[in-house]
């Protein structure tokens, strides 16, 4: 008479683990779904937020406002920026435009043509955002928050870059940039790693899966990408490697 009861405990004890297991493999799952950046990366997670840090713009522009020029009326793309900028305090003091332009890339950045008039330490720098989503396929304002401080922080890397070079080397580059595929691929996969090693891999992470699983991107410009700059792969190998020990 005691056997039965006791095997009915068992079996609801039984199924009851087996829910649970499920319910945790679940869990996991979805945890390992939606943070795979965090669950892969144990360091260098910082995250920004657009609603934590909108009311930071006026400091921001306080602290690194001189000789920047934001031409856009998108607030978060003036906020990101900045949170960008913050990583490299080498340009703190540099004039750098932003504005809207045309362009056959999500962003672009160059020096202003007039620099071969200029010293070294006078020269000023464009940032282009594209504002004809139709040319690329991909809509900057698609792009998470972190993805567009991700990107910007990209276009820093490349300022850093110029910022090294005399005119005439600057020149020289600007040559090879254009008519040299491996100086493409070279000086793109270097402003990625640079990005990385200013602390914005996680943002350069979001804004390239964001990249990757958009079906409505040109057939030529996901080829180039592919071809020039790091992969989510390569990036969180990066990222890995640059964490402390
Ligand atoms: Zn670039």
């Amino acid at each position: 008479m005691k056997k039965y009861p006791l095997f009915i405990n068992f079996e609801t004890m039984r199924l009851g683990l087996t829910l649970i297991f499920i319910h945790w493999m679940y869990t996991v799952t979805l945890f390992c779904q939606s943070k795979r950046h965090l669950h892969e990366i144990h360091c260098d997670t910082t995250h920004f937020y657009f609603e934590s840090y909108k009311d930071s713009l006026d400091d921001y522009v306080f602290k690194m406002g001189l000789k920047k020029n934001l031409i856009t009326n998108d607030e978060r793309l003036k906020l990101a920026f900045y949170i960008a900028l913050n990583r490299y305090p080498e340009l703190h003091k540099t004039r750098i435009t932003l504005r809207h332009k045309n362009i056959n890339s999500t962003m672009q950045a160059q020096p202003s043509p007039e620099f071969i008039f200029k010293r070294k330490n006078k020269r000023a720098y464009k940032i282009f955002v594209n504002n004809n989503p139709r040319r690329t396929g991909i809509n900057y304002q698609e792009l998470s928050f972190e993805g567009l401080v991700g990107w910007i922080g990209h276009e820093f890397a490349h300022l850093i870059d110029y910022n090294t070079m005399n005119n005439r080397a600057l020149l020289g580059f600007i040559a090879g940039y254009i008519f040299d595929k491996k100086t493409m691929r070279r000086t793109e996969r270097n402003a990625d790693r640079e990005t990385i090693k200013r602390g914005l891999g996680l943002q350069l992470l979001d804004g390239v899966a964001f990249f990757e699983k958009n079906n409505k991107i040109s057939e030529s410009y996901r080829n180039r990408k592919q071809k020039n700059y790091l992969s989510e792969a390569e990036i969180m190998l990066d990222i890995k490697r640059n964490c402390a020990p």
